[in-house]
């Protein structure tokens, strides 16, 4: 990278979200843009998490992009390295490579309002950009959980998401921490080889089994065929999830007829009770977010597993202490304790107009519009913003909504001509917000009686999207210039030595 290159986008991650941006930017004619990755290889999510049995949770036909369909996915629910694979091949199909900037961080972003531009710092040298759009991913920096005497752990320690391939679990006796979404795919992979398998749960997930089967020959050939054919799959397997989310965000009681299920589905496995009630959840089922497995049951009621219903609270050299007392001797630790979601590390980084970072103008909670801009920082997109989250879709049809956005977004600056950015109203956020909050107090995330990774420290549910992806497609269509202010470089100073209040003041003309 050359020292000051200015682009038209700078758009951070390579993930789905900075892929399918870059797709898009090329799409609506831009092609001066970079994509900056801190990695060495595209796939975000699906390239940093390769532990063993990691694989998604929805169906590979509804998870992935609309215009880059595969009529080759080999299973239903596809594994990592597939879903990797695809992202690698969307990037050269679509003629991605000379965006790409790896090994680039970004450390910092700072608005300057005096010539309406981003001044990005990366660990690869600095560059300036009209428009920021920020897909670093909402699940992306690993959260380990700050347990007293972890230092004293003469054994092996590391993240779900940064799996060591280099360490040999066979024979070992390997503490999960945590029971979340990559910890219940985990379980039963490492459970045949390990000598002792302990797993530390502080509240029981609701698993359903999970149907997955190979895609056969013949299916893939009528799908490469007539193309049709996989619109149509892709369409019910969507049109399914869209039936659901009534349930889960306006009639949480009905349910109950799926807890049911879920229970019939791990008794039906576990026979010792004591075990049983240590799995059986005390909250309603898509409170946390409903996991699919058909191995976790079996992996747990195997002798060389234990579950530890508690906290792990403190460690002592190789002795791992439960908050109700129990010590378990460890050669390993995994921890499948999730990410900083509503804490994400990139709003420290983002500086703006009135020189506050994101994570201060998010300190009371993560605000934005339409999932996408927040006031006071212009021409700042991101990619699953707050409340873009799904409980039971694909996050692809959520992240193509806000590329239909992005793509509004430029097109309105284009008409409105020469220099400018939009900064979203402070007002227009607060209306947003305030729509998305009260939707969300009938919505099981909310009063299904469980905490997740769904709320923020002062329990508001800022994550999760509290209607259809239908819903969302409508609000994203395009974008409402009543909602923005717009940003023109501030006039020549006629007073030497006065400092103009560059983008600011204009800001404050146009709002007025
Ligand atoms: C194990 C796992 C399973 C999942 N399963 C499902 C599922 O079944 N269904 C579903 O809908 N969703 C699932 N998700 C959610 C998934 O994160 C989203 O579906 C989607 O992949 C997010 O794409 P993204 O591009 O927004 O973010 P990511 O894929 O996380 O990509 C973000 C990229 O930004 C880069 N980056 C971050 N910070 C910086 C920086 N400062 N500078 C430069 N680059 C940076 C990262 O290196 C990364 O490459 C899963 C997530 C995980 C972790």
């Amino acid at each position: 990278m050359t020292e000051h290159e200015h682009v038209r986008v700078a758009v951070i991650g390579s993930g789905f979200g900075g892929l399918g941006a870059a797709v898009r930017l090329r799409r609506e004619g831009v092609t001066d843009f970079v994509v900056l990755e801190r990695a060495g290889s595209v796939g975000g999510t699906w390239r940093d998490n390769s532990y063993p049995g990691c694989a998604c949770d929805v169906p590979s036909h509804l998870y992935s992009f609309s215009f880059a369909p595969n009529p080759d996915w080999p299973r239903t629910f596809s594994g990592q390295e597939h879903i990797r694979a695809y992202l690698e091949h969307v990037t050269d199909v679509f003629g991605l490579r000379p965006h790409l900037r790896f090994d680039s961080e970004v450390k910092l972003m700072t608005w300057d309002g005096e010539n309406l531009r981003w001044e990005i710092e990366t660990s690869s040298g600095t560059l300036t950009a009209d428009i920021v759009v920020s897909a670093t991913g909402p699940l992306s920096d690993p959260k380990v959980p700050d347990v007293p005497g972890i230092e004293t752990f003469p054994g092996k320690v590391f993240h779900s998401a940064r799996w060591d391939h280099d360490y040999d679990l066979r024979g070992k006796r390997v503490a999960m921490v945590g029971t979340g979404a990559s910890a219940i795919q985990i379980v039963p992979a490492v459970q045949p080889e390990v000598e002792r398998l302990t797993v530390f749960q502080r509240t029981p997930p609701w698993v359903m089994p999970r149907v997955d089967r190979a895609i056969s020959g013949a299916e893939r050939r009528l799908h490469r065929l007539l193309p049709l054919t996989a619109q149509a799959r892709r369409g019910l397997l969507w049109g399914i999830r869209e039936l659901q989310v009534q349930a889960f965000t306006k009639r949480p009681n009905e349910l109950g007829l799926v807890e049911r299920l879920a229970k019939r589905n791990m008794t039906r496995v576990i026979k010792d009770p004591e075990l049983r009630a240590k799995l059986t959840p005390t909250y309603r089922i898509g409170c946390k977010r409903i996991l699919l497995s058909s191995t976790y049951y079996p992996a747990l009621a195997q002798p060389n597993v234990d579950v530890v219903a508690s906290g792990l609270s403190e460690i002592r050299g190789s002795t791992l202490v439960a908050a109700d007392g129990t010590e378990t001797e460890a050669d390993a630790i995994v921890f499948g304790t999730g990410f900083h979601v509503t804490d994400m590390p990139i709003a420290e980084r983002v500086v703006g107009a009135d020189g506050r970072t994101l994570a201060e103008a998010w300190s009371t909670g993560m605000k934005s519009l339409r999932g996408a801009t927040a006031a006071g920082f212009p021409n700042w997109m991101t990619v699953i913003g707050p409340n873009t989250g799904l409980g039971n879709s694909s996050m692809i049809l959520m992240i193509e909504s806000q590329l239909n956005y992005l793509a509004d977004y430029v097109r309105q600056l284009d008409v409105v001509g020469g220099r400018a950015a939009l900064d979203a109203r402070p007002g227009a956020v607060e209306a947003w917000n305030t729509r998305v909050q009260e939707r969300m107090k009938r919505t099981v995330w909310n009063t299904g009686g469980c905490t997740s990774w769904y709320l923020d420290a002062n329990g508001v549910n800022t994550t999760v999207w509290p209607g259809t992806t239908t819903e969302f497609r409508g609000a994203t269509r395009r974008v409402d210039l009543a909602e923005y202010d717009l940003l023109r470089p501030p006039a020549p100073d006629p007073a030497p030595g006065h400092r103009a209040d560059g983008g600011r003041k204009k800001k404050l003309e146009a709002g007025a």
